[in-house]
């Protein structure tokens, strides 16, 4: 469904734009300064951002979707272009739900290409209106993962330029716990 967002004088005429939303989902259990790299230059390319936390109901997680939910929030405060959710269930049924038309993911290694590329063709399959665009990782944090992060922090490793200060501490106290 297309949604009026703005109107913009043309010829003296009102037109009525369509607003772009992009969908970038994930587990982000927790959220990385890799994810946040994405998050900001997807950001660029919509009217409105929204980053979903989805259930994966075949791993537990070391974070609720609701504390991820807030990390990502206290994470993003700096673009203002960025909503955060989280779902359960089909990401094609979320994004259009949110009126959604692209999903945005990540990329690093050649490990991710062979995942997002049947996940992409998934979705044409199931949807064939929404396009998956992929942002190639920016190089500094082409080795980043949240479990990466989260082996480190167990093995009380420096956590420093990998995650922000936020989720440090909230891992700090996850594993004090
Ligand atoms: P999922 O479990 O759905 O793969 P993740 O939280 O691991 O969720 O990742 C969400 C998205 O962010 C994925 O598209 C992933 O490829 C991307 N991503 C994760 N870490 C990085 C990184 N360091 N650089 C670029 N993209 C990344």
């Amino acid at each position: 469904m297309d949604i009026p967002a703005f109107r913009i004088v043309e010829n003296n005429a009102w037109k009525e734009l369509t607003k772009l939303i992009g969908i970038c989902p994930g587990s982000f259990d927790p959220i990385t300064n890799g994810h946040i790299d994405i998050i900001e230059r997807g950001s660029k390319l919509v009217d409105k951002l929204i980053v979903a936390v989805c259930e994966n109901p075949n791993k537990k997680g070391l974070f609720t979707m609701e504390e991820r939910a807030e990390l990502i929030r206290q994470s993003t405060t700096h673009i203002k272009n960025v909503e955060v959710s989280s779902f359960s269930g089909l990401l094609n049924e979320f994004v259009k739900a949110q009126n959604g038309q692209i999903i945005i993911r990540g990329l690093r290694a050649l490990t991710d290409f062979e995942y997002e590329f049947q996940r992409a063709l998934f979705s044409k399959y199931l949807d064939d209106d929404i396009e998956t665009v992929f942002i190639m990782t920016n190089n500094r944090y082409s080795f980043l993962s949240s479990t990466g992060v989260r082996e480190l922090a167990y093995f009380d490793g420096k956590l420093d330029g990998l995650v922000p200060p936020v989720v440090q501490e909230a891992i700090l106290k996850k594993y004090k716990k």
